[in-house]
């Protein structure tokens, strides 16, 4: 598990672990409020609502649409650029991953945008 301090792409700020069952996010404490995944907590988090639920999204969804236009940041732990990403099922929601697979930022409010709609699109489908 990574324990190292990390601070926000975007903002700066100071970045605390979120522990969740086995894995730990990182989420930016005074600032943006943004969320950092593992590419891999991500996908499982996709997967779990129950689980999904428990993510401290919390932050400002007005302030996250103002971060989401910061687009050339650096991944906060290997600094390379962050590749932008439009997601393949819902490509109106656009985050940055790093290219080295450290982690995937998504702006406040983006997380939740990303969990709900895909309940609703396998809902529907489930019909
Ligand atoms: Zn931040
Ligand atoms: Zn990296």
């Amino acid at each position: 598990m990574n324990t190292t301090r990390v601070s926000c792409p975007k903002c700066f700020a100071n970045m605390e672990p979120v522990l969740l069952l086995g894995m730990t996010i990182q989420r930016c404490s005074s600032g943006c409020k943004g969320l950092w995944f593992r590419p891999e907590d991500l996908a499982i988090l996709r997967q779990d609502k129950w689980l999904a639920g428990h993510v401290p999204d919390t932050g400002s969804v007005r302030l996250g649409k103002l971060y989401n236009r910061i687009r050339d940041i650096r991944c906060p732990q290997c600094k390379s650029e962050m590749n932008k990403e439009s997601d393949t099922d819902q490509p109106h929601i656009i985050y940055e991953s790093c290219p080295n697979g450290h982690g995937v930022f998504l702006d406040a409010g983006e997380f939740t945008d990303l969990v709900h709609k895909t309940f609703w699109d396998r809902f529907k489908s489930a019909r």
